[in-house]
């Protein structure tokens, strides 16, 4: 770093020149300042590289060839975990500078610079995990610049080990030195630490500690062969764990966890243990064994009883923290139940002491590791769905990744919706998606969710009142009503037009018109009623118009009718003329549909809906589902599960999202003995015909060629299969089907959306 004398300098670099270089993107804590310090001395440059708030900054000097070949290499070969959304070059003044070094952070405006999202340990890790000879042998907090925590152990910016839940561990010598050489993997590697002057894990039974260290692991791994429960701390948040192949175990953790129904994931040893429970297409592999790690839904090939009853599906992920290695290395069951630590729907837990508290009645122990996580972040949820990958919960892995840029410059917060909620944090126009945070009718999780505000606001050095914060329509959501709290200037998005934004605005299309169908469970309309099958033509600048949807039905009974599929049923049979007895067999309906239908027909506590989750409750309802759903979307899936299970039939009528055809030739066939299962294919080939057939015409009307959709719904990969099988087989020429890509078809891509018509306002106004 010394400055030469002129002179010299002259004589020895009279070739030199130098370039000033900007990289922006995920580009700090993902070991890319010792790359450009390699990538630099490979190229025999000097100068200087350091992590700015905007993202990394370097100064080279060197011969004109050697700096050309240096940033088309920073382009083409950056670090594995790192993305470069930008990267700027500009010539700069020749300092002379006779080495390359690495600078200390600077800090200067807001921090735009992006968060690493938390990453799986890597493969030189691993190695050294099980070296017997190396100084981290089975050290469970392993990691270096490749791997490791990075979102779920941040308290500030920049990224440096004093902003860490690292901070009160002090490096030992041999740390030290690999953390300040920068020919070490562990160069300025934050979370470094090793078993001398590291973190631990502990086992806790009752509150006692009764095992620590490898000992703890060991214990841990004997416990869970045995057939017991353990919550395991992980990245962002508990797992309660048990052998998956073991009912017994399985069941008692469902009692426990007062969790009915719904699916448990599951954690593998290894893809070959993978192999052996679903079908692994390449699509799934290439997600399973991305750098975020993600659950994988597949099907099944094999019953595990209890995992995931009445589903064709099992979601799997591959280890990816040290300690989930090593308890396999130690002879955990090679299948393991790895749920989110929590009764019921609450907000997975985190914090040490709340884990005690909460899960003492449901773990038989608790494997504590010591290091603090700082925020919570639940695994990720994702398939590789026929119309190409989705996401269905976005969290570990993705977050906080910005997932598009933005036109606008000032900040926008937008809260999403109240069911599967994210927010979105708009700055410099990069959007950064919160993780998924859950449902805020569950008080917990509505405490997480104005943490996570407070959280991105403060990390990103926001001021609230510089604020444009956008909202759902919904009057009662309690995301709208903490943004009126917020202060700032303020605007309200339609629900399903907010679906079909995020989709555009994932793909930058600002100026594109399209048709969109937005098709989901409940979201407030323009008219007060409940909408849920929308179609609209527009574009983000245009806005959208509503050009047809569902049509309509009475519901009785507030939300207990998302709960029984016999009350959905109660309201779109009531638009039958003639119905059978549903009390009678088949249908063997229960007392409950008598007195929603009687809600109905005086029209007390009703609501006017073109919900198409509703119908799908219908049908199901129609097809034996006729009891209480244990969560959300239940009766939709059990019915996506039974029509798989047929082979493929003509489809239903279904004019102009006219239902009552639909409902008419279910009623029909269910009487004349048909089997369920293809009436559900049936129902399913109808809807994906009405979804072609509506967008295509609206695309000939107006001259369009792009086909949009989203919304829960089209979480249903087999309507998605019906779709691409229309479109492949010619009747879809010259139509493009866009979805999402980034963010969740279902309400978890709510935020993006809105944020992107709230850039959109500030343009315009
Ligand atoms: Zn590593
Ligand atoms: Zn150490």
């Amino acid at each position: 770093m010394t400055r030469k004398d002129e002179s010299a300098q002259q004589s020895l670099e009279t070739s030199s020149e130098a370039l000033f270089v900007r990289a922006r993107g995920i580009v700090q804590g993902v070991g890319f300042r010792p790359f450009v310090y390699r990538l630099a001395r490979q190229h025999d440059l000097r100068g200087w590289v350091l992590n700015a708030e905007e993202g990394v900054e370097i100064h080279v000097e060197g011969a004109p060839e050697q700096l050309q070949a240096f940033v088309e290499d920073l382009k083409t070969r950056p670090p594995a975990a790192a993305h470069i959304a930008c990267l700027e070059d500009a010539p700069a003044e020749v300092q002379g500078f006779d080495d390359f070094s690495i600078r200390e952070s600077t800090r200067r405006n807001r921090p735009t610079v992006r968060i690493s999202p938390d990453l799986p340990v890597c493969e030189a890790c691993l190695r050294e995990l099980f070296g017997l000879a190396d100084r981290r042998y089975r050290y469970p907090y392993i990691n270096c610049t490749h791997c490791g925590p990075r979102y779920s152990i941040i308290l500030g910016l920049p990224y440096d080990r004093l902003q860490t839940t690292m901070k009160d561990w002090t490096m030992c010598p041999d740390c030290t030195r690999e953390y300040h050489d920068p020919t070490d993997r562990r160069f300025h590697a934050q979370p470094v630490a090793c078993p001398r002057c590291g973190p631990q894990y502990l086992l806790y039974k009752q509150a006692q500690v009764v095992g620590r260290g490898h000992e703890a692991i060991e214990q841990a791994a004997r416990m869970l062969r045995e057939g017991q429960i353990l919550a395991v701390k992980g990245l962002g948040g508990y797992h309660l764990a048990c052998d998956a192949r073991n009912e017994e175990a399985v069941l008692a953790l469902r009692e426990r966890k007062y969790r009915k129904e719904k699916p448990f994931a599951l954690m593998v040893q290894d893809l070959d243990v993978a192999r052996t429970l679903v079908e692994l297409s390449e699509e799934s592999k290439a997600l399973i064994t991305s750098i975020s790690r993600p659950i994988v839904l597949a099907p099944a090939s094999v019953e595990l009883p209890g995992v995931a009853p009445d589903n064709r599906d099992l979601g799997i992920m591959l280890p990816y923290t040290p300690l989930h290695h090593l308890l396999f290395d130690q002879g955990a069951p090679t299948t393991l139940v790895m749920t989110s630590a929590n009764r019921s729907s609450e907000p997975i837990a985190y914090q040490d002491e709340d884990a005690l508290e909460r899960l003492a009645g449901i773990a038989d122990a608790l494997l504590v590791g010591e290091r603090p996580i700082a925020r919570r972040v639940d695994d990720s949820v994702a398939s590789s769905g026929p119309l190409g990958p989705m996401i269905l919960r976005r969290a570990r892995g993705y977050a906080p990744s910005a997932v598009t840029q933005l036109p606008t410059s000032g900040p926008i917060l937008s809260v999403g919706a109240d069911l599967k909620n994210t927010v979105t944090l708009v700055v410099d126009g990069q959007a950064f998606v919160s993780q998924h945070i859950g449902d805020l009718e569950h008080y917990q999780a509505f405490q997480a969710f104005q943490e996570t505000i407070r959280d991105l606001l403060c990390m990103y050095e926001v001021a609230q009142d510089e604020l444009l914060v956008v909202h759902d329509d919904h009057p009662q959501y309690a995301s709208t009503l903490h943004a009126l709290e917020l202060p700032g200037t303020r605007l309200a998005v339609q629900h399903h037009r907010a679906h079909i934004a995020s989709v555009l605005a994932e793909r930058g299309a600002w100026d594109k018109t399209v048709v969109g169908v937005a098709f989901d469970g409940t979201g407030y309309g323009d008219d007060g009623t409940i909408w849920g099958g929308e179609v609209f033509v527009g574009g983000l600048r245009e806005g959208f118009r509503r050009v047809a949807h569902l049509r309509p039905a009475v519901l009785p009974g507030g939300d207990a009718a998302a709960r029984f599929p016999v009350q959905a049923a109660a309201g779109f049979l009531f638009e039958l003329d003639e119905l059978p007895d549903l009390t009678a067999p088949p249908f063997n309906f229960p007392r409950r549909y008598l007195e929603a239908r009687e809600l109905v027909q005086k029209g007390i506590r009703t609501f006017s809906t073109t919900s198409v989750g509703r119908l799908f409750d219908t049908v199901a309802a129609l097809l034996g589902f006729t009891g209480e759903m244990s969560f959300e979307g239940q009766a939709a899936i059990w019915l996506e599960h039974l029509a798989r299970t047929s082979p493929s039939v003509s489809p239903y009528p279904f004019p102009e999202l006219d239902f009552r055809p639909l409902l008419r030739a279910v009623i029909e066939d269910r009487l004349r003995g048909r089997p369920a299962a293809e009436i559900a294919r049936a129902f399913h080939r109808a809807l994906a015909r009405s979804v072609f057939e509506t967008g295509r015409q609206h695309c000939d009307a107006h001259g369009l060629d792009t086909l949009v959709l989203s919304g829960g719904v089209f979480q249903n990969q087999l309507l998605l299969e019906e779709i691409k099988t229309r479109l492949e087989d010619g009747s879809g020429d010259n139509l493009s089907v866009w979805m999402n890509r980034a963010v969740p078809p279902n309400d978890g891509g709510i935020s993006l959306g809105q944020a992107a018509l709230g850039a959109v306002s500030r343009v315009i106004s």
